[in-house]
């Protein structure tokens, strides 16, 4: 889970929390080493509820405090009937805007800030990727927003027409968030809210094991062809930043953020929607941010940019301990795939290209290099690997 080690409360108190959190810490603080589980204990999933709330809590804002009434009120409510770039561009320009400032904000404190420095031993991958990579995933996270604003855009559309259920009642007025019959009772609103990142999960999972190769015996393998011409572009960044959280190609952007389609299946109010929306956002860009407390990165996932072959999902709803596709290392993930005829590891199907990884090693290595050598996963590296591994260019070549 996204920031392993916080208080469950924390995420509810994100940026100021963290930051008063990393000031706080002594110098001489010890970071306990960083360990991954099939599925959350009670308190993570506390936490991740927190964590839904505040995704709620800003759904709210996005719904209700940016719009009035009436002509004024959210698109969804009334003007989506129409397309119209008066009402479609306010929802993009808000996307990006909270892209740099979550995404932004977040990379900038725990790469560039004065504390910098001092949440090194913090980070997971003890590597800095180089900015090129950042550069490169602040656009194309820039571009997935707008991506899932497009979702949005489409939404309300559906919802305004009366052809999605949820946000327009029988009798053409708005229908309330909470208090309301159906769907829309308190406590069925209370429990989509809580439990947004539980029931997105398996979507994620899907659409994810859908793109990472299928190694199916027969017939061709559509995920090795979706993984080269659409997932590739995730795992560019196997030392992952914030902003890697959603450097995603757009066709998989949509489909990440399609996740907000399930609870408008049940008739469930926009608000929940666009939480979600914004729950698959902030979740993928703190839970990649490469640090664990006070940062937010998540072990779990950090291990399958590591690995590729592991961990689909996330641990809230544990699919993968039930398809055994669970690791937590790559010894683990060898074991899993040591039946199949391309062995254990993404490296050996072919459809991971050597030079990506080796590219990308080259590019982050100093030429003297200060600190432990890690693994991708930021594991240290067996002394013996150390000294097969190393090459003239500098470049650690990871096994
Ligand atoms: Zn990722
Ligand atoms: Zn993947």
């Amino acid at each position: 889970m996204a920031g392993a080690g916080q208080p469950f409360y924390m995420p509810l108190t994100w940026p100021i929390g963290h930051v008063s959190s990393a000031i706080m810490k002594p110098d001489d603080d010890e970071p306990r080493a960083p360990s991954a589980t099939p599925e959350l204990d009670m308190i993570g999933h506390v936490t991740s509820m927190i964590a839904a709330c505040r995704s709620f809590a800003m759904a709210y804002m996005c719904i209700f405090l940016f719009y009035g009434s009436g002509d004024a009120a959210y698109p969804a409510f009334g003007r989506a009937k129409e397309y119209d770039v008066q009402w479609m561009l306010p929802i993009v320009l808000r996307n990006v805007v909270a892209t740099w400032l979550i995404a932004g904000l977040w990379d900038w404190f725990l790469y560039f800030s004065p504390l910098a420095k001092k949440l090194h031993k913090y980070k997971l991958n003890k590597r800095y990727p180089a900015f090129s990579q950042m550069r490169h995933d602040a656009i194309a996270t820039t571009i997935a927003s707008i991506c899932g604003a497009a979702v949005e855009i489409v939404l309300c559309h559906y919802w305004a027409t009366g052809q999605l259920a949820g946000a327009i009642g029988a009798n053409g007025a708005q229908r309330p968030l909470f208090g309301g019959d159906g769907t829309h009772k308190t406590w069925v609103s209370v429990a989509w809210m809580l439990t947004c990142t539980h029931w997105r999960v398996p979507h994620f999972y899907v659409v994810h094991r859908m793109m990472h190769p299928w190694k199916n015996r027969y017939g061709p393998d559509v995920g090795a062809f979706l993984y080269t011409w659409v997932h590739k572009q995730h795992h560019k960044s196997h030392n992952p930043t914030a902003f890697s959280g959603t450097n995603m190609h757009p066709v998989e952007a949509v489909l990440y953020y399609s996740a907000a389609l399930i609870p408008c299946a049940f008739g469930a109010h926009p608000a929940i929607a666009v939480a979600c929306i914004i729950d698959c956002a902030v979740g993928a860009w703190l839970g990649h941010d490469g640090f664990q407390w006070p940062g937010s990165g998540d072990y779990f996932h950090q291990l399958h940019h590591a690995h590729f072959d592991c961990n689909y999902g996330a641990m809230h709803f544990p699919i993968d301990k039930w398809f055994g596709t669970f690791a937590d290392s790559g010894k683990m993930v060898r074991q899993i795939w040591s039946d199949h005829k391309d062995g254990g590891g993404a490296k050996a199907n072919g459809v991971h290209e050597p030079t990506l990884v080796a590219n990308h090693a080259r590019a982050t290595a100093s030429p003297r290099r200060t600190g432990p050598a890690t693994q991708r996963d930021g594991t240290p590296l067996r002394r013996s690997v150390r000294r097969s591994g190393r090459k003239k260019s500098g470049e650690i070549v990871v096994h």
